[in-house]
């Protein structure tokens, strides 16, 4: 954590400054990806081998040891294969990884993910401070032309950290860990929901009081006021705080009826069972998903080909998993790994759709990975954007449940932008007054889950902790809900001009990694989301939508007429009013004497019917978000709280179980 958070720092501080540097993408639109090599993998490839550092440092100590008289092609050769060890790393690092979650209790796996990290930590320092030596000696003018000019700045900036920086670090590491064995603890002893969210909030919320004490002295030592302006920092965020506190109260004022609104449909409208029924594995979706992926755009089939071929994932079912999902690079192959823990639900698809968002933003990411960062309000535009596209081809996809399967994203990017405004308000306001007492951060929970209209599990002032990334990723959670508005943005485009969008995605895939969020939008000709107009706008496009194309599904509410040409989705509708109607016609057709009053009885019976069948979903729970695994991946996942299990699989969960569920 400690690293990740520092390394981060270091290279998303580098982010700000790199912004407008040479971007794939343009206004002339999507021109294609740059074209990388991408070897056939062999099994053996994608186990973890462990790495040796003996040759790394061999490497940086021949480099530094180069004198003015070495050739310049000598030193650059070298200085190439110390990048390309340094991705070897990383790939190890990434594959330890991966195996420890495939089987979260095997020591071995965790004790080698351990290890990885430290090797990547301490790579990490000697590669840099080695180049801040190089930097001043008879190669410096070399290795500058190698760098940009920012980089340079951060490079010749670079310091060690003092042993009581570090002892802070070590100390933040402990409390984390702490948290998750009293997520645990809590998991195995409640025997309800509010039993459990008390329990977690007694035993969590005091190591999160420890924490932030820990954390406002971090960030003294890192010369910041509070917590939070660090934190703010090192996500690389290319706006401001005020920036969001503006998104803030536009979602508390306006987009808290819209996900209101949307909710009810949401929660009306019949389980997706049907979706459910036509995969039995992981890999049979991304079949199914296969050819819509290249409708959308063929040069994503090149990626997706190549996921397929060489199989850089582990996506099937296993109770020894991890209970969560995460893309993460494997920059010695130029792609990437996708680990997902599936559900066997419905979500599996939408999860899928959205790490392949990732991986083939990674597959065509040149960046050596010491150089890599992930902007993750950018990154999660690649993911959160193909779900929203890839609902053009709902019917095809989910027959009967393509009304269901498309709000449901609609409905979980809204979440996305709630949850994310109110947990970086929660955090925001907690940094800021570090001396709050426990009570005093659950009333503030409690209060911001009524702002935010994320109440809903009843016990508001305590499921905050079951949020690990108030834990784990501190001041991370807005970047869903910035990342959300842009896929937004990019979806309601799609409605009217489909080319239009997909070439505005494509270009957002094509920047390279280290891209701002701001110079991203700007390049591809999105819609800010400081722009207060702009997300108005969007807002009410949504709503426009969602009057178009859903209202009436239960509402006889007189329907808001057509403003703009947008195309006509009523045909899901009627599907399902059909359904509806063929019951009423065969319960007329016996009562044979139809009367106005026999069709009102049939017609309450009828609602009757459907709200038991309703009644035996999910409660979903809107303010509920939850990451057990506490990956310090780059693409960590935000894990949904939307409807997630059958009503078979809640009552075989037993208590506290069914809320562990993640998108
Ligand atoms: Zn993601």
């Amino acid at each position: 954590m400690k690293k990740t958070i520092r390394t981060v720092t270091a290279v998303l501080l580098a982010v700000c400054l790199i912004a407008g540097s040479g971007a794939a993408a343009s206004a002339a639109g999507f021109e294609g990806y740059e074209p990388l090599e991408h070897r056939p993998l062999t099994e053996s490839d994608l186990q973890y081998k462990g790495w040796d550092d003996d040759k790394f440092d061999a490497l940086l100590e021949r480099l530094e040891a180069m004198g003015a008289d070495t050739p310049d092609s000598e030193f650059l050769d070298v200085y190439q294969q110390i990048l390309d060890e340094y991705d070897e790393l990383y790939n190890q690092y990434v594959l330890a990884d991966a195996a420890y979650y495939a089987d979260v209790n095997d020591s071995m796996a965790a004790e080698a993910s351990d290890e990885m990290f430290d090797k990547r930590t301490d790579a990490e320092d000697d590669f840099f401070l080695a180049m801040q030596r190089i930097l001043h000696g008879p190669k410096g003018k070399l290795l500058q032309s190698q760098l940009d000019p920012l980089w340079i700045d951060w490079i010749e900036t670079y310091v060690e950290e003092s042993e009581e920086l570090e002892e802070l670090y070590k100390e933040e590491n402990r409390l984390v860990q702490e948290y998750y064995s009293a997520i645990a603890e809590a998991e195995e002893n409640a025997s309800d929901d509010e039993e459990y969210y008390e329990m977690a909030n007694e035993l969590c919320g005091p190591i999160f009081v420890d924490l932030v004490q820990v954390r406002d002295q971090i960030a003294e030592w890192n010369g910041y006021d509070n917590y939070y302006e660090y934190a703010f920092d090192s996500y690389g965020r290319d706006y401001d705080p005020e920036d969001i506190e503006i998104l803030s109260e536009i979602a508390k004022d306006q987009i808290v009826p819209l996900f209101n609104e949307i909710y009810d449909t949401w929660w009306n409208l019949p389980y997706p069972e049907h979706a459910e029924d036509a995969f039995y594995d992981e890999e049979e979706i991304l079949a199914l998903i296969y050819p819509y992926i290249v409708d959308i755009h063929p040069d994503l089939g090149e990626a997706f080909d190549y996921l397929l071929e060489n199989k850089t994932y582990d996506i099937e079912y296993s109770t020894d998993k991890a209970s969560t999902g995460y893309t993460d690079n494997l920059p010695a192959f130029h792609s990437a790994f996708i680990f997902n823990s599936p559900y066997d639900s419905y979500q599996d698809y939408s999860d899928l759709v959205h790490e392949f968002g990732h991986y083939n933003a990674a597959y065509h990411d040149p960046m050596p990975a010491i150089y890599m960062t992930a902007v993750l309000d950018v990154a999660e535009i690649h993911s959160q954007a193909l779900e929203l596209l890839i609902t053009k081809y709902a019917d095809q996809l989910y027959g009967e449940d393509a009304p269901f399967m498309t709000i449901d994203v609609v409905f979980r990017m809204l979440n996305s932008v709630l949850s994310g405004c109110m947990y970086d308000e929660f955090q925001k306001t907690v940094y800021e007054n570090p001396d709050m007492t426990l009570e005093e951060i659950n009333d503030l929970a409690e209060e911001l889950s009524y702002a935010y209209g994320m109440d809903g599990s009843g016990s508001e002032a305590y499921d905050w902790v079951d949020v690990s990334h108030n834990f784990d990723m501190p001041c991370y959670y807005v970047s869903y809900a910035t990342s959300a508005i842009s896929a937004l943005d990019i979806w309601r485009t799609s409605l009217e001009d489909w080319d239009g969008a997909v070439d505005r995605y494509m270009q957002v895939t094509a920047l390279p990694s280290d891209a701002g969020y701001l110079e991203a939008v700007k390049t591809c000709g999105l819609m800010k989301f400081t722009d207060k107009k702009a997300v108005e706008r969007l807002i009410n496009e949504i709503w426009y939508y969602y009057d178009v194309n859903y209202r009436d599904f239960f509402d006889t509410k007189e329907k808001h007429e057509p403003k703009l040409p947008f195309p006509d989705l009523s045909g899901k509708v009627d599907k399902a009013k059909d359904v509806a109607q063929s019951v009423l016609k065969a319960l007329l057709i016996v009562a044979a004497v139809v009367t106005v009053l026999v069709v009102a009885v049939i017609a309450i019976l009828w609602k009757r019917h459907k709200g038991e069948e309703i009644s035996n979903q999910t409660p979903p729970n809107p303010g509920y978000t939850e990451d057990p695994s506490g990956i310090s991946s780059f693409y960590q996942e935000l894990r949904g709280n939307t409807q997630s299990v059958t009503p078979e699989e809640e009552a075989a969960a037993g208590p506290a179980e069914d809320d562990f569920v993640s998108e």
